[in-house]
């Protein structure tokens, strides 16, 4: 039998063995299989045609005449998802120079406007998607910054990247600009655009310096114009909200009333959040109970935000920056993990690998117990809050599409990068590896 290690390219029909599954991955109970103590099962699965035939207890293969790779109780996740990415502003390092603040990140990506040609945006969104793939992530949700005169292109380039990288990384877009768009017309030709594009609505609520006006009662009718804007094409909508520590204006809850009160069907994704976690705890509550009334979804982006979050020269940040994450999931929401900004003027880090991403969420929220808690934010809970079917599920019947670890246990799995990490799509080994950087440097710059 196979090892880990050598993991070869098999074809055709074929078993995992002794495969040990995190018990949120699995779209449906696998009768006689028990949990371990972190909650995952040794199963036996078998792939046809690049998709799992079946899956069962450890020791069924043998029933079986299928050639088996014995995984020996190593771990085998779905591959992830990453759904709330900027890869128009990506990879732009060192042409941008982030200083670390909100502000730095907003006045950067203007500047670097300047440069982004179709070309320009396609490859460096190219690079992105390679880093993701090879990183097993299969779904990508990436936010477009959609001022009138970007967003035509933005789409164009947009389209074209999501028919040559579907079944690799399958995309959605977000057409991204503050409320004040829906005062005017453009919000609503965007809504236009987005649709054509089979894309998402997106807004901003957060208060750097776009609001333009935007608060209290004026937010109130921005929110209700956007949300029908929305709801007469159909569309989901995708929010960045409260993205500083100041406490007022408090978009969450306003978010909430507009929904109910226009009576929106589709799904809400409220990203960021995080000035709910300086709100005083009773306001906190509050609005945590009106987002459940209101059947809001999260998504909390903890790299960036630990790092753009209470900065000020010369002082050591005092918080963390991110959202209350524990308690929406204790009050039943579902809340979704993501990248956000990768390698820009916002974030000079990241790769698009959502099990770095975990690595930090785990640490940053204290989500180790139970692990599965914080694996299902970027499997199964953020395939539902986009609507993405089978990714971040192991699914009888779907595409093989999985990730094998050298890692037995969780807690082994979070201690190490995991970058002998083996990912299989559609039954097949991916042998692309990583992207060099050296194929940005004509666009950004560099000289090596
Ligand atoms: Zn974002």
């Amino acid at each position: 039998m196979a090892r880990h290690a050598d993991f070869g390219a098999p074809t055709g029909r074929y078993g995992l063995g002794r495969a040990r599954v995190p018990g949120c991955f699995l779209a449906a109970p696998v009768p006689g299989a028990a949990p371990d103590a972190e909650g995952s099962l040794l199963l036996d699965l078998l792939i046809e045609d690049g998709r799992f035939a079946w899956i069962a207890p450890a020791g069924a293969l043998s029933q079986t005449d299928a050639p088996v790779i014995d995984l020996e109780g190593r771990q085998l996740w779905a591959t992830l998802l990453d759904v709330h990415t900027h890869l128009d502003k990506g990879q732009v390092i060192p042409r941008a120079v982030p200083d670390g603040t909100l502000e730095g990140g907003a006045r950067g990506t203007i500047e670097d406007r300047r440069f982004w040609t179709p070309d320009d945006i396609a490859q460096r969104m190219r690079f992105g998607l390679k880093c993701a793939h090879a990183h097993g992530v299969s779904m990508i949700r990436t936010h477009l910054d959609s001022l009138e005169e970007l967003a035509p292109t933005s789409f164009a380039v947009f389209r074209q990247l999501r028919t040559e990288w579907a079944g690799r990384v399958d995309l959605q877009a977000v057409g991204l600009v503050p409320l004040a768009a829906f005062r005017g017309d453009w919000g609503h030709r965007l809504a236009d655009l987005v649709l054509e594009s089979g894309g998402v609505l997106g807004g901003v609520t957060d208060a750097l310096g776009v609001y333009q006006g935007a608060i209290d009662e004026e937010m109130d009718r921005l929110l209700d114009a956007f949300l029908l804007a929305a709801a007469d094409r159909g569309l989901d909508v995708d929010i960045h909200v409260d993205q500083t520590e100041a406490l007022d204006p408090f978009a969450l809850p306003r978010i909430a009333a507009a929904v109910k009160r226009t009576r929106f069907k589709g799904r809400v994704l409220c990203g960021h959040c995080v000035s709910l976690a300086l709100q005083p705890d009773d306001v906190a509550r509050d609005a945590i109970a009106r987002a459940v009334d209101a059947g809001l979804d999260f998504v909390t982006l903890p790299t960036p935000m630990i790092y753009l979050q209470d900065r000020k020269p010369g002082r050591t940040p005092r918080w963390r920056g991110v959202t209350l994450a524990q308690e929406l999931l204790d009050a039943g929401l579902k809340v979704a993990v993501a990248g956000d900004n990768c390698r820009d003027a916002w974030f000079p880090f990241g790769d698009h690998d959502m099990v770095d991403t975990l690595h930090h969420a785990v640490r940053i929220f204290h989500l180790d117990a139970p692990f599965s808690r914080a694996l299902a934010m970027a499997g199964p809970m953020a395939s539902d809050v986009v609507g993405a079917g089978h990714h971040g599920r192991i699914t009888a019947g779907a595409p093989a599409d999985f990730i094998a670890l050298s890692a037995r246990t969780l807690n082994e799995a979070m201690c190490r990068p995991q970058a002998d990490r083996i990912v299989v799509r559609g039954g097949r080994r991916l042998t692309d590896g990583l992207p060099d950087y050296a194929e940005l440097d004509t666009l950004v710059g560099m000289v090596a």
